[in-house]
């Protein structure tokens, strides 16, 4: 019922009311704890979100399962998109350079932050699936067959991605390709470090046995320890970024309400 009423409204109309509920939750949850680097708003606590699954617990995948202050009440980012935005904003030029940026399969928070960037050419593709909608500024692209030019872009940001796509070498070496020399790639996977490697299987196919096998119905596998190898395999030199290493930020006081055991890995094009 909701969902038809929806369907039959101007889309400005929907905009509008999303609006007044995200401003009224943003009141809601109005306080001192927590601060949203993305959005710069302060809350008492953020909301929370993940999969409360098995696979997970058992394994410790970080980046998955259910995460009490997860979900920013206004932007809605998550502690993931606030660990990637705050490397962005204080490690790389993205906020004050022209940059050539391609941002795969963007996240809804930081891809509101990051189109209104100016300075950056900002190109967003994801790979198009069937009954969903798409902007029409998301372009359709493989990641294992871009169809952009060696090193197009300054920037890949390819988040939560790599764990859909069956043939990951392929993608590894694609985002390598179109990257100048010199050029960075933050490549956020799930991972457990419970593995030495990386746990995958082609023959779980169906939803159900993904989620019990890989934590989602849609992942094809488990990124462990040797996930930095891999990236290195495509010709990237990997650095782990831990936020908590700038000294504004505490492991104990979390204003960013981070998952405090998830390190960015950091992929470089070196010269
Ligand atoms: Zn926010």
């Amino acid at each position: 019922m909701k969902r038809k009423l929806l369907n039959i409204l101007p889309g400005n109309l929907i905009r509008r009311i999303k609006r007044y509920y995200l401003a009224l939750r943003c009141l809601f949850y109005y306080g001192n704890r927590y601060k949203c680097p993305v959005c710069n708003h302060n809350f008492r606590k953020m909301l929370p979100g993940g999969f409360d699954l098995e696979v997970i617990k058992e394994k410790e995948i970080i980046g998955s399962g259910l995460r009490e202050n997860n979900i920013c009440p206004y932007c809605q980012s998550t502690d993931r998109d606030r660990l990637v935005f705050e490397y962005l904003k204080y490690h790389t030029d993205i906020f004050g350079h022209k940059l050539r940026v391609l941002h795969v399969s963007p996240e809804p928070a930081l891809y509101n932050r990051l189109r209104k960037q100016k300075n950056i050419l900002y190109v967003t593709g994801t790979k198009y699936a069937e009954g969903y909608y798409y902007h029409k500024n998301i372009e359709s692209i493989d990641l294992t067959q871009l169809h952009y030019g060696n090193d197009e872009f300054d920037m890949v940001i390819c988040n939560h991605v790599l764990e859909h796509i069956t043939d990951d070498s392929k993608a590894m070496s694609e985002i390598f390709r179109v990257l100048v020399k010199g050029g960075v790639a933050i490549l956020q996977v799930p991972i457990s470090l419970k593995l030495d490697t990386t746990y995958e299987d082609n023959s779980i196919t169906g939803h159900k046995d993904r989620e019990k096998h890989f934590g989602q119905f849609d992942h094809v596998r488990i990124y462990g320890k040797d996930y930095k190898n891999r990236l290195e395999d495509a010709g990237f030199k990997v650095l782990l970024y831990d936020p908590f290493e700038r000294q504004e930020l505490s492991v104990n006081e979390n204003k960013y309400a981070l998952n405090v055991n998830e390190k960015l890995y950091i992929g470089y094009k070196m010269k």
